[in-house]
């Protein structure tokens, strides 16, 4: 059984982060300069293209990262001044995913008929570290867009999905841990997304922006990596209420892997997952009210962002690398979940959503 995860900023590591991800995450934790790493601890890559190949995650959503904030915090967290600057890093992220295609490394999924060769690459039994990985290209806040018009050049270049807002502020919504809607060019981007033919991802968005952005948006939304706040309560989560109406709207919610979305209470740079105890039971756990919420198992992925600015010490304690993903499978189903359940949310309802939705 294969994995498809809608969320890994696999170019960002790649560039922002100088990692080779041809090799092995153990073989990138031993580098001096990861050993180094200070921003939240970052030492422990747990994501890379031969773990993810082992781990059979032969489908994935990666992103295009690169903001615009004002006031610059860190120099190499995707933090640009002005939207230039944005453009130019997501273009050069872009380049990475085209060059890596070349290699043979990627499959990138541009339409159907690419997401039905890597089904079949990875439904078969000899699928290893040497099959590429099938890859949909995705913005996560749409800083990188200079104006709503550019959006027909990025679907020729291949993009496919737009969060239009990720921490803070972008240009066009507001995003996690701030208060408010859409802004003037909000409306105008995500009409242009409908007409272009891509598709919503709600990640990140304020709740008024997701209300907004909900209402006005009538194509085909996806929630790629995203919790439950009724188990751990922040605006970063998704309410009870959000997650029916997407639920409504035919999405699929990829369950997130970042300890502090898994468990209440984590308090940055002191929480540890010794302290916490947080393992994939924990993951275990939103999957599941998800699916009680729904009724069902059919809107419940996972959208793992292990590479997400975070490292095996604010991961799960019991993977080690995106190569574990399987010992979800094995609590769920101990849970009593059945293997057609389990198929479903390794791969099954990302499949169907992307069959149904990719232009
Ligand atoms: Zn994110």
């Amino acid at each position: 059984m294969f994995f498809f995860d809608s969320h890994l900023d696999l170019a960002w590591n790649a560039i922002e982060w100088n990692r080779d991800l041809t090799q092995s995450s153990h073989e990138i934790r031993r580098m001096e300069r990861e050993r180094g790493q200070t921003f939240k601890a970052r030492g422990g890559n747990t994501v890379s293209l031969p773990d993810l190949g082992k781990g059979k995650v032969g489908i994935v959503v990666a992103t295009l990262l690169a903001r615009v904030v004002q006031e610059q915090r860190s120099p190499s967290f995707c933090r640009y001044d002005h939207m230039e600057a944005a453009q130019a890093a997501a273009m050069g992220q872009l380049a990475w995913y085209e060059a890596m295609e070349r290699r043979g490394l990627f499959r990138w999924i541009r339409a159907k008929t690419d997401l039905e060769i890597s089904i079949n690459d990875w439904s078969n039994p000899s699928a290893s570290s040497q099959t590429p990985i099938g890859m949909i290209l995705s913005m996560e806040g749409a800083d990188p867009i200079l104006d709503p018009s550019e959006l027909e050049m990025w679907f020729a270049r291949g993009l496919r999905i737009i969060g239009p807002a990720h921490y803070g502020v972008s240009p066009y919504a507001h995003g996690t841990a701030t208060l408010g809607g859409l802004f003037p060019k909000g409306p105008e981007l995500l009409q242009k997304m409908e007409k272009v033919g891509i598709i919503l991802d709600v990640t990140h968005l304020a709740d008024q922006a997701f209300d907004e952005a909900m209402a006005l948006y009538q194509g085909p939304v996806l929630a790629s990596h995203h919790n439950c706040r009724a188990l751990v309560d922040d605006q970063r989560q998704l309410t009870d209420d959000q997650i029916l109406k997407l639920i409504g709207r035919g999405a699929v919610i990829g369950a997130a892997m970042d300890a502090w979305m898994l468990v209440p209470g984590w308090q940055r740079g002191q929480s540890t997952v010794e302290s916490t105890g947080v393992g994939l039971c924990h993951v275990a756990d939103h999957i599941d009210h998800i699916c009680q919420l729904a009724g069902n198992v059919n809107h419940v992925g996972i959208g793992s962002d292990l590479d997400g600015g975070f490292g095996k010490e604010q991961s799960p304690g019991d993977l080690d690398t995106i190569a574990d993903l399987g010992k979800l499978s094995d609590i769920l189903h101990q849970r009593g979940y059945r293997s057609s359940d389990l198929k479903a949310i390794a791969h099954g309802n990302w499949v169907r959503f992307f069959r149904q939705n990719l232009a």
